[in-house]
């Protein structure tokens, strides 16, 4: 099984396409989530147009209990069609708890390790052999059709009424539930979205005058299905996505599948999903809501924090302005410097292109230093091709490599940066630096980003010099550091000595940091009056110092701690 969200599927797309058309021998699922609503930024993408387009089937996830199940099936779908099988999730069933009832009696198969030398099948030499496992691929896509249909994967509730709800996924509960408290409304509950299943259809088609077709995103399904109805000659109704009455942006909430249901019934209208309109409903999707509404930021101790606080002094002390210097951000935690209170970051569109971005700007003429920020994951899985254009042409950008020594947005996984002592048995650590001087280039700096002094000048200098510049902001990502060791020292606000500047919250926003305002201070905070009281939440504080250093008052002092071994 190999696991990612939608975006990870554009960067295995060459590969996925090409093994499809090979096919497998063992079964292989790519599990792919999907992000409808965007609750974790990054374009609604859906993932079953890509998998109609690489000949994939899709499975679709609706419950942790199901997901356990359909996975299962997956499985044995892929092998006995050999071919790779996309198992669906999107963000509303991948954040779900649930008790999942496993069955232990299943039992592994034990089988040797075999691979066939078979050019035609996993080679692509020539048109005729590529042409060959296209229409291999089409037999195999059939015959999954034919084990959907025959296994009863779709789940078919024939009322005696002339309307049918054809729903997919995630929506499936949801429209079940709605359905339950309307009679004569039959429904099939798609749990494989591609390919069709025609004969599902069909039958729906043949006991009905009108359809709904309820999905989220794009109308993978709807189209499938007026296709299959346009095929049978059939002349009723299909309300959707595709007659502009119902959303295709972000997720559905029930609010949205009941008034879907109001359209099929009432036939009349469309769906608006502002809540501004519908008040009713709270969750529905804001049309006009630009940014996230509350802006995430880094963790207290993120060494990251270090990092954009020190460039943005050195920026300043350069008089180069932040508006007017531009820095590329990448994906991960790195980019969260594109929020208050940095506003470092200026763009963030897919693995590794904040160096190709930096080259970009600089070749169309931007004068002023244009700096790329990237993290330590990133930049080994997709920096180090567009580092080595940079080099060799010579490019004038100034490269920050931000190493936290773990891939930390995705779990905290190892990563080829991750200190020797903590790789797992067998396996060794790849050293950015040595790998960054072997590209050929010559400047290369390692900065501490808590000793913002010495960070601070070192970004000061390299931002004035030329050609290729790279800086590597090295230190622990806070929260695996705070699993592993004991901490040592958490900082505390002397209140006598503060003024509630408010300078160490305005310049770290680090989340350790409470203001209460002078109202509240008063009476619960006990500060004294007419000002508010500033104080750090000793359980998040890790001691990074950072807050310190934009403290003009010494009031944040250092509180030791006994370490217990
Ligand atoms: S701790 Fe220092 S920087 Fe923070 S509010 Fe108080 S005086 Fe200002
Ligand atoms: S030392 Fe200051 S900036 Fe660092 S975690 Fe503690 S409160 Fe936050």
């Amino acid at each position: 099984m190999a696991t990612m969200k939608m975006s990870g599927s554009n960067v295995a797309a060459d590969s996925i396409l090409s093994i499809a058309y090979s096919g497998t021998r063992g079964g292989l699922i790519f599990y792919i989530a999907d992000d409808p609503g965007a609750e974790a930024g990054m374009p609604e993408q859906d993932t079953r147009v890509f998998a109609q387009w690489a000949g994939l089937p899709v499975l679709e996830t609706e419950s942790p209990q199901q997901a356990y199940e359909i996975c299962r099936f997956a499985f044995d779908l892929s092998e006995q069609i050999e071919l790779p099988v996309i198992l669906r999730s999107v963000t509303s069933v991948a954040h779900a708890m649930q008790l999942v009832e496993a069955d232990y009696s299943y039992i592994p198969l034990n089988r040797d390790p075999v691979f066939e030398r078979n050019i035609e099948r996993f080679t692509k030499a020539g048109d005729t052999i590529c042409m060959k496992q296209h229409n291999d691929l089409l037999r195999r896509l059939e015959k999954a059709e034919a084990i959907i249909n025959g296994q009863g994967i779709n789940r078919w509730v024939k009322q005696d009424g002339p309307m049918s709800l054809i729903s997919a996924g995630n929506i499936n509960p949801f429209a079940s539930e709605c359905l339950s408290s309307m009679d004569a409304i039959s429904a099939l509950y798609l749990r494989c979205t591609y390919p069709l299943d025609r004969r599902a259809v069909d039958e729906v088609l043949s006991c009905s005058n009108r359809i709904i077709v309820l999905e989220e995103l794009e109308p993978v399904v709807e189209r499938m299905v007026r296709s299959e109805a346009s095929l049978q000659g059939w002349k009723g109704e299909i309300v959707g996505k595709l007659d502009g009455r119902l959303p295709r942006v972000g997720k559905y909430t029930q609010g949205i599948i009941q008034k879907g249901l109001g359209l099929l019934v009432g036939g009349e209208g469309r769906v608006e999903f502002s809540n501004k309109t519908h008040s009713d409903v709270p969750d529905e999707i804001p049309g006009d809501i630009p940014a996230a509404k509350h802006p995430i930021t880094f963790c207290a101790g993120c060494p990251h924090r270090g990092t954009y606080i020190a460039l943005n002094r050195a920026l300043k002390q350069n008089k180069l302005g932040m508006k007017e210097t531009i820095v590329t951000g990448d994906i991960g935690c790195t980019i969260l410097g594109m929020n208050p209170p940095f506003e470092s970051c200026w763009t963030e569109v897919s693995m590794g292109s904040s160096i190709g971005f930096a080259q970009g700007f600089m070749r169309a003429g931007i004068e002023k230093p244009v700096v790329a920020t990237i993290g330590d994951s990133t930049f080994f899985h997709a920096g180090i091709q567009p580092l080595i254009n940079a080099v060799q042409h010579r490019s004038d950008i100034l490269l920050i490599i931000l190493d936290n020594g773990w891939t930390s947005m995705t779990g905290f996984q190892v990563n080829p940066g991750t200190p020797d002592s903590l790789q797992p048995a067998g396996q060794r650590r790849v050293d950015i630096g040595q790998l960054v001087r072997s590209l050929g280039v010559e400047v290369v700096e390692t900065i501490q980003p808590f000793e913002q002094d010495r960070a601070v000048e070192i970004m000061r200098r390299l931002l004035l010099m030329r050609d290729v510049r790279v800086i590597i902001s090295q230190e622990e990502c806070a929260l695996v550091r705070m699993r592993r060791e004991s901490r040592t020292i958490h900082y505390t606000i002397d209140p006598d000595a503060c003024t509630f500047c408010k300078a160490c919250m305005r310049e770290t926003g680090c989340p350790a940091l409470v203001s209460v305002s002078a109202e509240d201070s008063g009476t619960a905070a006990g500060g004294k009056k007419n000002r508010g009281v500033m104080t750090i939440d000793p359980d998040l504080c890790t001691g990074c110092g950072l807050c310190v250093t934009c403290c003009r008052f010494s009031a944040i002092q250092p509180v030791k701690e006994e370490v217990h071994v």
